[in-house]
């Protein structure tokens, strides 16, 4: 069992895959874009596959596939599979942009894959190009109903709420939920370094809540795991369900149980911290699985009790030097 300082056993490991992306999303990718990490420092699939092994024996059942966008990294549902397969590994779900999924969507469902988290921010074609530079709505849609067709269910959008630019669209999303049975989700826009993120765009979840509460009566849902950081609701009568996602006004640090592994190998703690610790170094100088246990224990004791305020800091060095797209979504 992997147990922080603060008591919290953590059992879910987000892997970055790669840290390239198709899409130029402006509250991830810094404009200027990131220099990438050169071929030979991104971790290999048996490198991957050695790491999520040893991150399941100290109790990790659940392994997220990110990136980056992770359908960019060639022979993904091989390694889908090769996750899948570890021992002690129970669920393999991936987040991705959905403009990739139409190719791939039965082969993931065939290696195994658990579930399909689709981001997606808006349901306008002008909207969708301004916000990701890529005129790729018709692609993700596509891709959602490859997603479905290919067996997935319960299929979640993640849709970062974004004032003056998404947050008319809620009940539209509540309409996608319904027509489709989708779980979509709502995400606090956090800030990130080199982003467009700005105050005034930042709407909190509870004054989105508020105004689907205007039209629709709200069932809430009880949560699976005390770990989801969502919160959701039923709308009486119909499909699927809206969620929020609010990182920003009401943090869930007390009940987050996740680590996250970037594609060049480095344990991330939390999302928010400025600790990393490397993990590719030591393997490749020959670590054995006992020394990198050790080190992900380490790395585990770096996570802090909390994350900063982030409206309150997000002027400071340390969190504009922080990129969504570096770290691993
Ligand atoms: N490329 C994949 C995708 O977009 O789903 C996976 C990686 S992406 C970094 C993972 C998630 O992070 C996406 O759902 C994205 O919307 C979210 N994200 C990125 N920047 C964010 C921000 N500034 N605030 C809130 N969510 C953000
Ligand atoms: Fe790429 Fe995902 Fe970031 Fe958008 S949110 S730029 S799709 S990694």
């Amino acid at each position: 069992m992997i147990t922080d300082l603060f008591g919290r056993a953590l059992d879910y490991l987000r892997v970055s895959v790669t840290d390239k992306c198709n899409l130029r999303c402006a509250y991830c990718m810094p404009a200027e874009g990131v220099s990438l990490v050169p071929h030979r420092a991104v971790l290999t699939f048996e490198e991957i596959e050695r790491l999520v092994g040893v991150f399941a024996s100290l109790g990790v059942r659940k392994v997220r596939v990110t990136g980056g966008e992770p359908l960019v990294r060639r022979g993904i549902v091989d390694l889908v599979g090769r996750i899948v397969r570890t021992r002690g590994i129970e669920s393999v779900p991936m987040t991705t942009n959905g403009l990739l999924l139409a190719q791939y969507a039965r082969s993931l469902k065939d290696a195994g894959l658990s579930r399909l988290n689709v981001s997606l921010d808006t349901l306008k074609e002008d909207r969708f190009l301004e916000i990701t530079g890529n005129p790729g709505l018709q692609a993700v849609l596509a891709g959602l109903r490859a997603g479905r067709a290919a067996g997935f269910d319960r299929i979640k959008i993640n849709a970062v709420l974004i004032r003056g630019f998404n947050d008319d669209e809620l009940f539209d999303f509540a309409d996608l939920a319904d027509e489709c049975d989708f779980d979509v989700r709502f995400i606090e826009y956090m800030p990130f370094g080199g982003t467009t993120w700005e105050r005034g765009k930042f709407m909190p979840a509870s004054e989105a809540v508020a105004r689907l509460k205007e039209k629709f009566p709200l069932e809430p849902i009880e949560k699976r795991s005390s770990s989801d950081p969502a919160y959701a609701f039923r709308i009486p009568g119909r499909k699927g369900s809206i969620g929020f996602i609010a990182s920003v006004s009401e943090s869930f640090c007390q009940s987050c149980t996740r680590l996250r592994l970037t594609a060049e190998g480095r344990l991330i703690p939390c999302l928010h911290a400025d600790v990393s610790l490397d993990l590719r170094e030591p393997m490749r100088k020959g670590a054995t699985d006992e020394e990198l246990a050790a080190l992900i224990q380490e790395g585990a004791r770096l996570k802090p009790k909390a994350h900063e305020d982030f409206l309150k800091d997000f002027s400071s060095e340390a969190a504009r030097r922080r990129k969504m797209i570096s770290i691993g979504g």
